[in-house]
């Protein structure tokens, strides 16, 4: 019988603005042979993330890249395929950090054994995964948000701000949410229960942001950043509080983020009205991860939250799955590559 080999997309060059399907190599080697101690995964299910760009480089962030050659990272689901390790058997359903690979090896430090009969196996790449944690931990531990108050989320329509939307409700929150187009906004107040949503591709965004907010922005929820944001921050309540979770809005940018500049407007907002910025990475603070599951998986599990989620199928499709995230024309949904 034929031996599998390890399909592996590598980084093959560093975007200079959008990324191209050529920044990406598919190379082919050898099955990892398993030492003392490790577990051979094979990977079944590959999420396709924003931050997956900033990983390959762009003028943006600052935060470390991967190497030219190195395996694309990222978020997989995996089944065990050999274990030298004692607390992972062969069949053992995974989430790894393993990346665009069919196949890797690991000491189990980085494994999260799933649960196939408490939730899908998908729902851990997505609302019991990095994005449910991103939504939980930057409503929750980075600021003190009062119910009561109004909180605007960006980005409102996709993968995180959905799962903001609805934790915010639950907490008490008047919520509104933004998001392009007719479709994203009536789905965030018809089906996830925002309060109000806004869209900010509709030409009278200013006045359907003033509509929205009547009573001002006690908190903001940033997932986009960009030029929205001078629009928003006219509309901070005196202590008002800001999250920044991402800026996706200038992943691709090839230099740092330029513009109008609006730098002396926000600090002097900042000294009038006291308002309080903090930003969050997840990879600093997953010792928290135990007590969102604790809180979220319930609430998945009973179908208290609504997530969504697009399948593409096949290996070969993960580099133009994440080109079609900064694309401009998608759903919202979670996007998922099933291997084949
Ligand atoms: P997602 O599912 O792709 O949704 C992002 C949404 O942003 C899209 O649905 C899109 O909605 C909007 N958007 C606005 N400008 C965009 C652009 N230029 N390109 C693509 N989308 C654009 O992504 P996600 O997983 O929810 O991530 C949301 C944010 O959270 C990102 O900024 C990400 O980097 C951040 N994040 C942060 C952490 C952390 O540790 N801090 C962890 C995970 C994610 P519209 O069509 O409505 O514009």
């Amino acid at each position: 019988m034929q031996q599998p080999r390890n399909r592996q997309f590598t980084l093959a060059a560093r975007p200079n603005g959008p990324a191209r399907l050529n920044d990406f190599s598919l190379v082919e080697s050898e099955v990892p042979a398993l030492g003392d101690g490790q577990v051979l995964v094979r990977n079944t299910l590959f999420s396709i993330d924003p931050y997956q760009r900033n990983l390959m480089g762009n003028g943006s962030s600052e935060w470390p890249t991967i190497a030219i050659g190195e395996p694309m990272g990222g978020p997989t689901i995996a089944v065990v395929e050999g274990s030298k390790n004692p607390k992972f058997g062969v069949g053992d359903h995974v989430q790894t950090w393993t990346g665009w690979q069919d196949f890797a090896v690991s000491d189990g430090s980085d494994l999260r054994k799933l649960d196939p009969n408490a939730a899908p196996l998908s729902t851990a790449l997505g609302p019991l995964g990095l994005t449910g944690f991103t939504a939980w931990y930057g409503l929750t531990r980075v600021h003190d948000f009062k119910p009561g108050g109004t909180l605007v989320v960006t980005g409102a329509a996709g993968s995180v701000g959905s799962m903001v939307v609805q934790l915010a409700k639950r907490r008490g929150l008047r919520v509104v949410g933004i998001a392009g187009g007719p479709e994203k906004t009536a789905w965030l107040t018809k089906t996830l229960g925002a309060d109000e949503a806004v869209d900010y591709k509709a030409d009278e965004f200013e006045a359907q942001l003033e509509r929205a907010l009547p009573d001002g922005m006690d908190a903001l929820f940033e997932n986009v950043g960009g030029p929205i944001f001078p629009v928003l921050m006219e509309h901070f309540n005196q202590h008002a509080k800001m999250t920044i979770c991402g800026t996706i809005s200038d992943y691709s940018e090839a230099e740092p983020p330029q513009g109008t500049n609006y730098l002396p407007r926000l600090i002097s907002l900042i000294h009038y009205r006291f308002i309080s910025i903090k930003a969050f990475a997840t990879p600093y603070v997953m010792d928290t991860f135990p007590d969102f599951l604790a809180e979220v998986t319930p609430l998945v599990a009973n179908g208290e939250v609504i997530y969504g989620e697009e399948y593409v199928d096949g290996f070969s499709e993960l580099p133009a799955t994440l080109l079609k995230l900064f694309g401009g024309k998608r759903s919202g949904k979670k996007l998922i590559v099933r291997n084949d």
